[in-house]
């Protein structure tokens, strides 16, 4: 059995991953600020190198190696340009991209090693074409984007593979929240869906479920958007 670590797994689109995971056969365990009573849930900041790497000791004591490492702890910011607070600004691209960074350094050792890997990162689809008010979030989530692509080159011959997928809407506690500050309107969402209706959690935990698998061993490098066919 393979271990997977699920970064922002106690919520939204990271809990929906880690369920998946586990039914389909891996020991997964999450990161994510706050702690919950599930054995296998771990607390950190993935902005704190020293917690990524508390909370891994921890994880592979429990579980062994990880193979498999899904980054989906992320952090939405709405403001114009001109008024982002440079605090705020970095705080974003912290969550967003040093994140991934930590994570995924965190985790590589053990893929080396065992000459196989699975890296999902969770960026957005917002980087297709941009968001207004969301500069500082769009510009990590593109950089999340072109990290997954030189990641995938320069490990590729150690058997990991880096993909990352761009949710378009999907209706978790994030979007939700975005809906009640008057950021997002989701019934005009949906009408603007080619396949109208609203992604589910499940839409980016199957997606992921495919990448991190055997049978995906082919693909790596990719941006694969799950978003209803509409890409902002
Ligand atoms: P969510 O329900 O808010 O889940 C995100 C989780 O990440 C939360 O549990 C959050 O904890 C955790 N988190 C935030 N900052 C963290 C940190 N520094 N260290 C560890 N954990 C942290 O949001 P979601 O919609 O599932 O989002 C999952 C990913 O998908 C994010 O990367 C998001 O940007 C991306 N995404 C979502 C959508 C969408 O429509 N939902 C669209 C495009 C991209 P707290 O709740 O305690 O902050």
């Amino acid at each position: 059995m393979k271990s997977a670590v699920v970064t922002g797994g106690a919520s939204g689109i990271g809990l929906a991953v880690a369920q998946r995971l586990r039914a389909d056969g891996m020991h997964v365990a999450t990161l994510d600020l706050n702690p919950t009573d599930d054995e296998f849930a771990f607390t950190a900041d993935v902005t704190d190198r020293g917690q990524v790497d508390e909370a891994l000791g921890a994880i592979r004591a429990k579980l062994g190696p990880v193979a498999v490492l899904v980054n989906a702890a992320g952090l939405e910011s709405f403001k114009r340009f001109s008024e982002i607070e440079f605090d705020r600004w970095q705080r974003v691209i912290d969550v967003n991209l040093n994140g991934v960074f930590h994570c995924v350094q965190a985790v590589l050792p053990d893929m080396i090693e065992a000459g196989w890997g699975r890296i999902v990162n969770i960026s957005s689809s917002s980087t297709h074409s941009g968001q207004p008010f969301m500069s500082a979030y769009v510009a990590a989530k593109s950089a999340v984007n072109g990290l997954t692509k030189s990641l995938a080159l320069e490990y590729g011959p150690h058997g990991i593979t880096v993909n990352a997928v761009p949710p378009g809407f999907i209706d978790t506690p994030m979007l939700r929240k975005s809906e009640e500050r008057g950021y997002l309107a989701v019934q005009q969402s949906i009408e603007s869906t080619p396949v109208r209706r609203i992604g589910r959690p499940e839409d980016i935990a199957a997606a992921c479920a495919f990448l991190v698998s055997e049978e995906a061993g082919y693909i790596t490098g990719q941006i694969l958007g799950v978003n209803g066919g509409r890409n902002t």
